[in-house]
């Protein structure tokens, strides 16, 4: 028999070499009650274990009045009661704050003679910082499941490598809805299948500049399976995972976008056009003849090229409008309108001057050329006959005034008064002829 002075001897040793494990480790009989503990384990779970021997081990680890069982927490010391073999599982304890710590226990049987479990040797680990990345790792992949699934672009993990390059590889429920395909379908596509044939050309080129580094981002067209085109706006870039890499693209369906951009361009041409036209004939108005005019200065003063401008007044208009009503008038000028575009080329430019008065810039164009397309002009004119209403028809005339662009003109409104001086003599002329401005003259020194 051992003296109660060699029991306390060999209780105090194996107190020692249980200090010289690292990990937090504990003694139980087959009752659960904690016999010894170790340093670690009184570091560990201070508050708990403040006294824990003859304690129950769920009472120091856990702070609960019954033993540990199920899936989620499994009793180590029932395995190895009822296996008498060493386990090693995973387990959840509580520090000395109750903080929920994650542990690996490994727990081993000390035999008696007739191969009993005498005693229970419990090692555990903390891997709580484990099992945080690895949850943490856990809800990113769902996150990323999740955005992936619900976002309403089409996202593609394509094959970036090989001869399979462009491979669609994983294609969300978006991709399904945009294009056609279920996706097991698109598990036999490549990217190209998808493309309009002029961007399929180029698809291996885009794959292998974006795994140089750069990130794609432009305006393409798809087809569905059903053979239809929509744009697109593409947003690719390259993903590594260990040593592979991979391409993820994201696709846009811009169909709403182009149409609503299309409506807003048609919009702004007609605003521009409006801003430009004359209501009643058509033509262009005057803010937009002054600038065509500046322009076509410009252009021939550079080039040398000749520039004629005609200015035309209705004779007696008022006395039209006086005769046969405001409308008449307007019927009048509209046919003014309608002469002078069946009478010159598509290159001259005409408008609207204000009230009864036209004006024609007659592009690359000397003046004699000028004096022939205006005596064809006041001809035609000549000619007209207007019908009123049904009983009551009308003819009318012009008067016309013609100038030559030269150097000596650095403004629109100087070669328009110039125009208009000539226009004016026609008028005192008694109307209805074509006066040609005289030639400019170098005043003398
Ligand atoms: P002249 O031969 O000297 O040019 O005589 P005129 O009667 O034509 O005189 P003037 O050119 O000065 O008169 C222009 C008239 O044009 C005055 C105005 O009542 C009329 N008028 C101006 N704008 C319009 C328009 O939009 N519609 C109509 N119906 N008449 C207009
Ligand atoms: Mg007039």
């Amino acid at each position: 028999m051992l003296s109660t002075d060699s029991l306390e001897t060999s209780r105090n040793l194996l107190q020692a070499v249980l200090n010289h494990i690292e990990d937090p480790t504990i003694i139980l009989d087959r009752n659960y009650q904690v016999i010894l503990t170790n340093k670690k384990h009184v570091e560990m779970g201070a508050k708990i274990t403040s006294n824990p021997l003859s304690k129950i081990c769920y009472e120091v680890t856990h702070n609960r009045k019954r033993p540990c069982s199920g899936k989620n927490i499994p009793c180590p010391l029932d395995k190895v009661l009822k296996t008498k073999a060493p386990v090693t599982l995973k387990h959840t304890h509580f520090d000395s704050l109750y903080n929920r710590v994650f542990v690996e226990i490994t727990a081993s049987p000390i035999l008696d003679q007739q191969g009993e479990v005498l005693y229970i040797i419990e090692t555990y680990k903390n891997i709580t910082g484990q099992n945080k990345i690895q949850s943490a790792l856990q809800r990113s992949e769902m996150r990323y499941r999740s955005l992936f699934e619900q976002s309403g672009d089409a996202i593609f993990v394509l094959q970036a490598e090989g001869p399979q390059t462009g491979k669609i590889l994983s294609a969300n429920r978006a991709a399904s809805l945009m294009h056609g395909y279920r996706k097991e379908e698109f598990l036999r596509l490549s990217i190209a299948d998808l493309d309009t044939p002029e961007h399929a050309a180029k698809a291996l080129k885009r794959i292998k500049r974006i795994l140089e580094g750069e990130k794609l981002r432009m305006e393409i067209s798809h087809k569905r399976k059903d053979g239809s085109v929509f744009p697109v706006e593409v947003s690719a870039s390259m993903m590594e995972f260990g040593e592979k890499k991979f391409i993820l693209a994201l696709y846009r369906d811009i169909s709403k976008r182009k149409a609503i951009e299309a409506e807003r361009d048609t919009l702004i041409q007609k605003l521009k056009h409006i801003s430009r036209t004359d209501g009643l004939t058509g033509l262009l108005n005057r803010q937009h003849i002054d600038i065509r005019l500046n322009e076509e200065m410009e252009r021939a003063r550079r080039y040398g090229d000749p520039l004629s401008l005609i200015m035309f007044d209705i004779d007696k208009f008022k006395l039209i409008n006086d005769t046969y009503g405001h409308i008449a008038g307007d019927q009048i000028l509209q046919r003014t309108s309608m002469i002078i575009k069946d009478t010159l080329r598509a290159s001259d430019i005409a408008g609207r001057f204000g009230g009864d008065e036209f004006i024609i810039i007659l592009v690359h164009t000397d003046i004699e050329v000028g004096m022939q397309v205006a005596e064809r002009l006041r001809s035609r004119v000549a000619e007209e006959n207007v019908q009123i209403n049904d009983s009551q028809s009308t003819g009318y005339s012009i008067s016309v005034g013609i100038s030559q662009f030269d150097n000596s003109l650095s403004l629109a409104e100087d070669f328009i008064a110039r125009a208009d001086a000539a226009l004016y003599e026609a008028k005192r002329k008694n109307r209805n002829i074509v006066v040609q401005s005289p030639p400019h003259q170098e005043p003398a020194c």
